[in-house]
């Protein structure tokens, strides 16, 4: 099944107006991202046929996805949990059955694909997104802990492989379609917006004490749990911040964040003549990643035209660092570079997790997220083993600040 790709597939640019199909393996097929992709494969027959899915262990929801997408492979990192619906078998549904980190790079080398979508959360994407890079295949990619942690890796590997990165994220959507058709090095800036999460305008003591169920009620995007939770303490601003850094070639001073509560201006770049282009859209998924998959086209879609006159006024302000101190932490890690960014981000995968567990209050993320940077050695140009290292030294020095606070 394993098919190399040849050097001329690697640099031939998808044509405009090619009708042919786009094979597509998504990686995270039952997380939010995964699932809207999987939406559009439907709502656009005859332009998408899924050829790989992977899942964590929601096995339920991807077993019916097998159903109905007829994948050739699928990936999960759960044995017992597949094992559990019957999915075990060595084929499901005609589908071959691959298991854990190792299935998941065999999904990726294995199957003839011109798309790998990168929905799957954390940073264990890294190294199927570098195989998918390798075989030359395009990649959209929703996944922000790979560019935060290693994204010099991930971005040099692209380039020599003459690959694109297509972002999902629709802050990096914006920026991309904003900067297409322009010079690059005229570009002064970008400014990312943020709706503020749930906790904008609410008081230090409120925030600090925050649940779970009230930190993952996201005002304006639908979003899995995780990413959720880093919109409320701005850590997902942050991340995004250090992913436009790599995804564009910029400096942290060039990257400024604005609060944009309706969220309707997904990001803004500024040139050096004064001009600044806006991309503004329905606050939904489906548009980034629909985005994504069909680029260079664009697809007439079932989402209503925005409706200016209806939201009238476009509010912009400054977000408030003191409470929401993650958005430093994230500047300050990307200017200190090296495994600094991968150790930030391992704390936080940690911390987040603990919140949602009620181990630790709302205010424990940042701390948590503070005191692994205060402890980690930053190494200067890492390797992958080394920034593999770094993240589990920060995920042990984050558990153990972690059990402190929980006592
Ligand atoms: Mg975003």
């Amino acid at each position: 099944m394993v098919e190399r790709n040849s050097s001329a597939r690697r640099t031939e640019p998808a044509r405009r107006g090619d009708a042919s199909v786009r094979r597509i393996i998504v990686l995270g097929s039952t997380g939010s991202v995964g699932a809207t992709t999987l939406d559009i494969v439907r709502d656009f027959p005859g332009r998408f046929k899924v050829v790989g899915l992977s899942a964590h262990r929601n096995v339920g929801l991807l077993k019916r996805q097998i159903e109905e997408f007829s994948p050739q492979a699928v990936c999960v990192s759960d044995a017992g949990a597949a094992r559990k619906c019957g999915l075990a078998s060595d084929s499901f549904g005609g589908a071959e059955f691959l298991v854990g980190e190792g299935g998941l790079s065999a999904l990726v080398e294995g199957l003839e694909a011109d798309l790998l979508v990168v929905a799957m959360v954390g940073f264990a994407g890294l190294l199927p997104t570098l195989k998918g890079i390798e075989r030359g295949l395009a990649i959209a990619l929703a996944n922000k802990e790979i560019l935060v942690a290693a994204g010099e890796i991930v971005v040099a590997s692209a380039r020599q492989a003459g690959v694109r990165l297509l972002p999902i994220d629709s802050e990096h959507s914006a920026i991309f379609q904003c900067l297409e058709g322009n010079h690059a090095p005229s570009l002064r800036r970008v400014v990312l917006t943020a709706s503020g999460g749930p906790f904008r305008g609410w008081s230090r003591e409120a925030i600090e004490n925050a649940t779970p169920e009230e930190a993952l009620h996201h005002p304006t995007w639908s979003m899995g749990r995780k990413i959720t939770i880093d919109s409320a303490t701005l850590m997902n601003k942050g991340f995004e911040v250090i992913e436009a850094c790599h995804l564009f070639g910029l400096r942290p001073d060039q990257i400024d964040v604005l609060i944009h509560p309706r969220s309707t201006v997904h990001s803004m770049v500024e040139f050096n003549d004064g001009s600044v282009l806006a991309q503004m859209g329905q606050t939904d998924m489906y548009l980034p990643v629909l985005h994504a998959l069909a680029y260079p086209d664009r697809l007439a879609n079932k989402f209503p035209p925005l409706d200016l006159a209806a939201l009238g006024a476009l509010e912009f302000s400054h977000p408030d660092r003191r409470l929401f101190p993650c958005l430093d932490y994230a500047y300050e890690a990307v200017s200190t570079g090296g495994t600094m960014p991968a150790a930030m981000n391992a704390a936080n995968e940690v911390a987040v997790d603990a919140f949602l567990r009620k181990r630790v209050p709302f205010g424990g993320i940042a701390r948590t997220i503070r005191a692994v940077m205060d402890a980690h050695t930053t190494m200067d140009n890492p390797s992958l083993d080394v920034l593999r290292k770094a993240d589990r030294q920060a995920r042990e020095t984050a558990e153990r600040y972690v059990g402190n606070l929980a006592r």
